[in-house]
């Protein structure tokens, strides 16, 4: 339903985010070690192990920000193959691209929003959208742009928060709703930010949520893979 209510709300969550990574791009990276006890880093690597991708491979990263997974994918590709590095956000992006050259490599980079993905259908191998969806004002839409560029056989993985199992989320709930938004003023002097981050980690759908929206977009074979306790979860779908 698209009433003026609904499309107030809308707007209003897209800036939120645009004034959420704004504001955190410049510690975004810190914070992230912090926040996760560096456990983002095993999660992006399980990732990469899963994404598994292969010399000549064209690999999309959507909201990529600071360019973790595209760099991986990056020294993997090798020079027959491409990796785009994209964001809607700029200083998040200008942070990637800073890092991506600092590690000696040059990718192409676009400033884009996952709901109209400026690229040709059927033109990637491999889609990847990693603590991003759920910034997102219209995931539906944005899942089915994944989908369209993804050449038939091509592959999506979602990384993103989940559903933990039930009896941790007591603590999980004081660690995110109370320590974050305390860290995220100690470090980054922002706690709105961290608070944004604990909300919408909290409204985000669970595994088989997830998996039905993207079997709806279109994808194929959904599954998915939990990792720390369902605290985040890797959904992977094809394109055929
Ligand atoms: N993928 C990186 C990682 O795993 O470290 C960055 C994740 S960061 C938590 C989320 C990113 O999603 C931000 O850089 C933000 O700008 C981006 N983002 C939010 N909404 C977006 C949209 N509609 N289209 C593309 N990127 C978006």
């Amino acid at each position: 339903t698209h009433f003026g209510y609904e499309t107030v709300k809308e707007e209003e969550k897209a800036k939120k985010v645009a004034g959420v990574f704004t504001s955190v791009a410049q510690k975004y990276d810190v914070m992230n070690d912090l926040m996760s006890m560096g456990m983002h880093r095993l999660w992006k690597k399980f990732t990469i192990d899963i994404a598994n991708v292969r010399p000549g491979e064209r690999v999309l990263d959507v909201a990529g920000g600071t360019a973790d997974l595209s760099l991986a994918f990056a020294k993997r590709v090798g020079d027959s193959g491409q990796v785009w590095l994209t964001d809607i956000n700029h200083a998040m992006l200008s942070v990637g691209r800073d890092r991506v050259l600092d590690k000696g490599f040059s990718l192409p980079t676009a400033q884009c929003d996952a709901e109209k993905l400026p690229f040709a259908s059927d033109s990637f191998d491999l889609v990847t959208v990693a603590f991003g969806l759920r910034n997102m004002t219209h995931k539906d839409v944005a899942l089915a742009e994944m989908r369209r560029v993804l050449r038939p056989g091509g592959r999506l993985l979602v990384l993103e928060f989940s559903k933990i199992w039930k009896p941790l989320a007591p603590a999980y709930d004081a660690y995110s709703f109370k320590l974050l938004p305390w860290m995220g003023q100690k470090v980054a002097n922002d706690a709105d930010s961290y608070r944004y981050l604990a909300e919408s980690i909290r409204m985000h759908p669970d595994q088989d949520t997830l998996a039905e929206m993207m079997r709806g977009a279109g994808l194929e074979r959904v599954q998915y893979f939990n990792l720390a306790a369902g605290a985040v979860a890797l959904h992977r779908g094809y394109k055929f």
